[in-house]
């Protein structure tokens, strides 16, 4: 099952868990607030029931997407049946809802729950406070979520890579502006990535040769 508590603070634990044939990391973060046990879900990429088992007795409070395709989407529309939260997306991914793909059978379409549209701005969900980072590349409605000192990269930033522009809606430039930006950031920032380990945008900026292979490409947007 590979669930795991990546952290643990006085307010909140965040679990991690990948989920289906493509192993999509979905978060949930689990709080406590005067009403009792709260949850947020971060990227709910199939199996709702698993999902909702990550979630326990905790009342969801929303559920956020790092951007659109679907090995991160799946389950949205289960989760929203189940617990009516609202979701929160990129503008920039919608047309994705609506592309024809091929998919493996596991993965049955888009989901077709209402969200609400996120851009660059502080999001207060349920008595939680997260920074939404718009990060273009990847997917053009890609973002990243920052709660306090860990950053949600979704496929935009792993350990030791970084996420592809050949799916549908990704572009090359636009991804080495947005890891650009990361160079600038706090080096002590805890990752918690769309695939795959966490790690620390400290260890990443070191190590990550495709990182830095865009970080100190020419202005030409070609990594040198
Ligand atoms: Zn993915
Ligand atoms: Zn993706």
């Amino acid at each position: 099952m590979n669930r795991e508590v990546v952290a643990h603070t006085e307010r909140y634990r965040i679990i991690k868990q990948p989920l289906g044939l493509y192993k999509a990391n979905c978060y949930v973060i689990i709080y406590k607030d005067v009403e009792g046990e709260k949850a947020v879900v971060i990227d709910p990429g199939l199996h709702a029931k698993q999902v909702m088992d990550m979630v326990g007795k905790a009342k969801v409070t929303a559920i956020l997407l790092t951007h659109g395709h679907c090995d991160h989407v799946c389950a949205v529309d289960g989760v929203y049946a189940m617990t009516k939260a609202p979701v929160y997306m990129h503008a920039g991914d919608e047309e994705l809802l609506h592309a024809k793909r091929r998919m493996p059978s596991s993965y049955k379409g888009m989901f077709t729950a209402p969200f609400i549209t996120i851009s660059e701005s502080i999001l207060d969900v349920g008595g939680l406070s997260f920074y939404v980072y718009e990060m273009p590349g990847h997917s053009r409605g890609s973002v990243m979520f920052q709660l306090e000192g860990y950053l949600f990269t979704g496929d935009t930033l792993f350990k030791d890579s970084i996420g592809t522009t050949k799916n549908y809606n990704g572009d090359e430039q636009s991804l080495t502006q947005t890891l650009r930006r990361l160079s600038f950031w706090d080096p002590s920032l805890i990752i918690l990535p769309g695939h795959a380990e966490i790690t620390t945008l400290g260890r990443e900026l070191l190590y990550n040769e495709k990182l830095k292979s865009y970080i100190n490409t020419s202005d030409t947007g070609r990594p040198s």
